[in-house]
């Protein structure tokens, strides 16, 4: 579904993604990990092309995508992306935030939009909250509202950038199973996170990032219980 080769990034003179080669397979939950500042969201960003890439291909669905002549609202459709800070439109109900994408830019009927958004507040538990504003929502069912945003574009692909860091540690759970049922479903993902039980149970591989580069990767029973490289084992010790 993606592959990266040798994707290089900086920000003047910062490197911040240096020559990383990455593939996720169909239905693959790929959990990034790393400190702060180790470039997991620059990485993210660039799949799905709202950072530009300096050198290196990106390859979604086995075509090179070229950003200067190819349509990337429509490669963001096939990518959908969930972020820390839900963003969330504040004007808008829930409803209509699901729907504006669909119907805006895939040009879906509002109707058929809205019954696909009411399936969608029933798969994120929501279905009682159509008509609410985001601004009547705990930050669990915020994100459980982005996720179902994202997914109203039918995307193939979906990214999580630290979607429960910015959540009160009683709402963490409620979105994890909602991600953890997606996965169930077959979905493609790829997860920055720092919740380690998470990425544990539900994915398939994890790639631990540090300064720019990839330093391990791994199955979760390989890279939490016989981590090869030091750094990766100095970084699990400060997660514990
Ligand atoms: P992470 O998500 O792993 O915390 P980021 O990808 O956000 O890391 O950032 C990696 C590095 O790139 C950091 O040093 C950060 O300050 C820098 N950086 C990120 N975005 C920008 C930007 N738009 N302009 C300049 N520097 C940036
Ligand atoms: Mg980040």
């Amino acid at each position: 579904m993606i592959k990266v080769n040798q994707l290089n990034k900086s920000f003047g003179e910062l490197h911040v993604l240096k020559n990383i080669d990455m593939t996720v397979y169909e239905s693959d939950v790929v959990c990034l990990i790393g400190s702060s500042g180790s470039g997991k969201s620059t990485l993210l960003r660039c799949l799905n092309f709202l950072e530009r890439k300096d050198s290196g291909s990106i390859i979604i669905e086995g075509k090179e995508v070229d950003p200067s002549n190819d349509d990337l609202n429509k490669i963001r459709e096939k990518v959908g992306m969930v972020f820390q800070h839900f963003n969330l439109f504040p004007h808008k109900t829930v409803l209509e935030n699901i729907i504006e994408a669909p119907v805006m830019v895939k040009g879906v009927d509002k109707k058929v939009a809205t019954s696909k958004a009411k399936e969608l507040l029933e798969k994120v538990g929501l279905e009682d909250k159509a008509d609410v504003f985001p601004n009547k929502l705990s930050g669990g069912q915020k994100q459980r509202v982005a996720i179902a945003r994202a997914l109203a574009m039918e995307p193939d692909i979906m990214l999580f950038d630290e979607p429960t860091s910015a959540l009160d540690p009683e709402l963490v759970g409620e979105v994890l199973t909602t991600m953890k049922e997606l996965a169930n479903e077959g979905m493609t993902m790829v997860v920055v996170t720092h919740e380690m039980g998470f990425a544990r149970e539900v994915a398939d591989w994890i790639v631990y990032m540090n300064d720019g580069e990839i330093i391990e990767r791994g199955d979760p029973e390989q890279f939490f219980e016989h981590p090869k490289e030091e750094r990766t084992q100095e970084f699990l010790k400060t997660t514990m």
